[in-house]
């Protein structure tokens, strides 16, 4: 297939310009002005932006154990629809991934039912519990990309110590679920004047930035490789910016809620903006903008988390966390760049090469000639009413339920397959 006369950026070669890409046996065979021969079905792409597949390095499957949120089938079209080719899923599944079976079943299913790459991240603690440590070598020989007990915090310095040391052996980051729990217990939203008004009970940002400080402090261990998931607050950001400048090895990462949306969504008490670690202030939201903007944050994650109806539909203090994100993970993010408050090609960093850094896959997050052909198509300027009636994904819950976005993934290309187009785009068959 020859995409044809799009605008190819790909930051991790430096790249943007107006071109063609020509893909054979799912790689990218060539890249140029004029294509070689016409002997090829043609996406054309003039008016649309071509990049590298995105990537995410969070979001939750829920198979197995809660397949009436999500399943592996439903979540891998879901990552489509949004332009992520690449998708890594946390192991807070029931029951949780912390052993070999556990990661063998997420492979075999991906391969079978799911329509994009999945990387398993295996537990830190056996079950979640945050007592033992997992078995690391054999969830690494597994193939896990990196360990995490997502969703819960790992309470004990002691074991968060010896999961950053163990991790070195196998070169795999820790995914660090910051929350000091003794803080957060019974919080439904950022604390705050806000929060009192609501007669809601608040999570201060000192309940993430404790747990931040503690294991910058604990992964100055040499070798160790520490990676802060959905950072919210103002002072995290300034200390992961200290922890960089000491020259310990961390790195992080933001959602697009985190960066879009405020503690105001949560007037009128919508269950579908209640998230963990909750939407924070505008000057955190400023903070975290300003930290991709320097490299001190450097990724995007959409910690995608699907829930049914039901779950969500019961008072705020009862409803469960998370927001349903990749099908609005690039239409909200393209609003920071219409405002003028990120670069393009900074986003697009951001959602490809430099996630691939962290899990060491130099093959993905590119469009170099050779390397498999994951690539998104996006129409900047597109704009479209989200209904979560369309969606691929089986949680409808998002707080941007009806809103107007601005930038919509076209199609979608992994190994080579067109795994998600637009209605209106017209595949020209040769
Ligand atoms: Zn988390």
């Amino acid at each position: 297939m020859l995409i044809r006369g799009g605008r190819i950026i790909d930051p991790s070669q430096g790249i943007d310009e107006v071109g063609s890409l020509l893909i054979s046996e799912g790689k990218i065979s060539w890249r140029g002005e004029t294509p070689p021969q016409p002997d090829y079905d043609v996406l054309p792409a003039e008016g649309l932006i071509v990049c590298p597949g995105f990537i995410d390095l969070h979001c939750h499957l829920r198979q197995p154990g809660f397949e009436e949120k999500e399943t592996i089938a439903t979540g891998t079209r879901a990552a489509a629809r949004g332009g992520f080719t690449t998708v890594c899923c946390m192991p807070n599944t029931n029951p949780p991934l912390d052993n070999r079976a556990t990661i063998d079943y997420i492979k075999a299913a991906a391969a079978k039912e799911g329509i994009v790459r999945v990387l398993p991240i295996g537990c830190i603690s056996k079950g979640r519990k945050g007592e033992e440590l997992a078995e690391m070598g054999e969830l690494a020989s597994a193939g896990v990309i990196a360990y995490s007990d997502d969703g819960s915090p790992v309470r004990s310095s002691h074991l968060m110590r010896q999961a950053l040391e163990y991790s070195r052996a196998f070169s795999l980051p820790v995914i660090d679920h910051c929350e000091d729990t003794a803080l957060s217990e019974g919080g439904q939203m950022n604390e705050g004047i806000l929060a009192t008004q609501l007669g809601l009970r608040g999570i201060p940002a000192a309940a993430e930035e404790i747990m931040v400080a503690r294991d910058l402090t604990l992964a100055r261990l040499p070798g160790a490789r520490l990676h802060i998931a959905h950072v919210s607050t103002e002072g995290s950001v300034e200390l992961v910016r200290r922890g960089k400048e000491k020259g310990i090895r961390v790195t992080a990462e933001v959602t697009p809620h985190h960066l879009t949306l405020t503690e105001e969504e949560v007037i009128g008490y919508d269950t579908n903006a209640k998230v963990n670690p909750p939407l924070r202030t505008k000057r955190d939201l400023q903070a975290l903008i300003q930290g991709l903007r320097e490299n001190v944050i450097d990724a995007i994650a959409t910690d995608h988390a699907p829930h049914t109806e039901m779950d969500k539909r019961c008072e705020f203090a009862l409803a469960p966390s998370g927001i349903s994100g990749f099908e609005t993970a690039l239409g909200s993010l393209m609003r920071l760049v219409h405002d003028g408050q990120l670069a393009l090609t900074t986003l697009i960093a951001k959602l490809t090469g430099e996630p691939a850094k962290i899990i060491n896959y130099d093959q993905l997050g590119t469009l170099k000639i050779g390397t498999p052909a994951d690539i998104t198509i996006f129409d900047p300027d597109k704009e479209w009413v989200v209904d979560t009636k369309t969606f691929a994904s089986k949680g409808k819950n998002t707080p941007l339920a009806g809103s107007v976005l601005k930038g919509k993934v076209m199609a979608t290309i992994y190994e080579g397959k067109l795994v998600y187009k637009d209605d209106s785009v017209k595949i020209e068959v040769r």
